[in-house]
């Protein structure tokens, strides 16, 4: 048995970044970002007005001034007007300011008489101009190589006319589920069978992380039809094979990847819900095999197959978003393994949920956060403790 952390350090050391590739920016939410990207624009572009309303000269007169309007700016192409003391140019937001205009002020503050204005209130200099650069500077990183593209960074990289951007690889993953006890839903339960469920959790995990689900097979406890799901599994970049790897009569997987020549590099983890946890190498393939039970199928996905994945992807964090939270009981883990426990974590506070056992698929459906007790540790009621999060 090692620990997690070796566990994890050797599969991160045996999958490497796939090759990169070109996508329009509508194509590219959750990708990783493969170079460092600059920004050609300084953000906003030019000096413009936040407001409606009519630009002015704001160090040339006080609150009671009449100002004639000389003429109008909307947003669009900039009509280069230019002003001058005693003088108003009507404005719109987005709008370039006019030369020699120091403030724009607002159309509520303003009664409009013809061709006139009568301003109400002071006008400070510099007011309700939007400078050039001010937000974003030229030349300034807006993105940084292995940062995952969001909507935001989408929108800033559209903000300066970035229509394509160079992305890590696309991860394409088997589903291999064992177990003559699953039956698939839709099907009809006999007595002693159950619905399979872990095809649906890991899909939805793989996808989250932004992985491509290519094939989903279930399998019988049958050494053949394993091993030809595995030969099919390992097309991929990863497969996932759900039970079947623990030490039962019934558990082949070790044994079926053992046969085709796959060296394993790790059979049982110290890890607390998923122990039997596997992982080796098939031609190009990076193979796991997970637990049955769906909560160490769960924990064993987010510490171990996630950061490969995103490693693929091209991703410089790998690690699990963490967040200080409250504990509202005392815990103590007096097993040899480190514990992941599932709770809620609620206005800054974490109570575990529903039953801490492997089978317990209700529980785990209830919480969002998952809090690590390592090996002999006791924690107190009060304590601020680092609770994992996922997507
Ligand atoms: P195993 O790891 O194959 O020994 O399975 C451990 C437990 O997980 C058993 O109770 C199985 O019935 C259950 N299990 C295994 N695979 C699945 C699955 N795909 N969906 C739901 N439960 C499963
Ligand atoms: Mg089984």
């Amino acid at each position: 048995m090692i620990s997690e952390e070796e566990a994890r350090r050797k599969i991160l050391e045996a999958v490497g970044f796939l090759p990169s590739r070109r996508l329009p920016l509508s194509k590219a939410l959750g990708s990783f970002a493969a170079e460092d990207c600059f920004a050609r624009l300084p953000l906003p572009t030019f000096d413009n007005s936040a407001m409606d309303g009519y630009a002015v000269v704001a160090s040339s007169f006080t609150k009671g001034a009449r100002l004639r309007v000389t003429g109008e700016q909307p947003a669009g192409p900039d009509r280069r007007l230019r002003i001058s003391p005693g003088e108003a140019v009507r404005i719109f937001t987005g709008a370039p300011v006019p030369q020699m205009a120091d403030s724009i002020v607002m159309q509520e503050d303003v009664t409009r008489e013809g061709n006139e204005i009568l301003v109400n209130t002071d006008v400070k200099v510099g007011e309700f101009i939007r400078r050039c650069g001010c937000d974003l500077a030229e030349g300034q990183r807006i993105l940084a190589k292995g940062e995952r593209l969001g909507a935001t960074t989408i929108a800033l990289l559209a903000s300066q006319g970035i229509a394509e951007v160079m992305v890590g690889g696309e991860v394409k993953a088997a589903i291999v589920s064992t177990g003559d006890e699953l039956v698939k839903a839709g099907g009809k339960l006999e007595p002693g069978q159950i619905y399979e469920s872990n095809s649906a959790l890991l899909r939805a995990l793989l996808e989250r992380c932004g992985g491509i689900v290519k094939s989903e097979e279930h399998c019988r406890d049958e050494r053949e039809s394993l091993m030809d799901a595995i030969e099919n599994g390992i097309k991929n970049h990863i497969l996932i094979i759900s039970g079947g790897v623990s030490v039962g009569e019934h558990d082949l997987v070790k044994d079926a990847l053992h046969e085709l020549g796959a060296p394993l590099a790790i059979w049982r983890v110290a890890i607390k819900p998923g122990k039997p946890f596997l992982f080796g190498q098939l031609n190009e393939c990076a193979v796991f095999g997970l637990p049955g039970n769906p909560v160490s199928a769960f924990v064993t996905f987010l510490q171990f197959v996630r950061p490969a994945i995103l490693k693929l992807m091209g991703a410089t964090n790998l690690t699990l978003p963490r967040v200080p939270a409250k504990l509202t009981v005392d815990l103590t883990n007096d097993s040899d393994r480190a514990h992941y426990i599932r709770g809620k974590l609620e206005h800054g506070k974490f109570t575990p949920v529903g039953r801490q056992e492997s089978h317990a698929l209700f529980g785990l459906s209830q919480s969002n956060a998952l809090l690590r007790v390592a090996r002999g540790q006791s924690l107190k009621a009060d304590e601020i403790v680092d609770v994992h999060i996922w997507d």
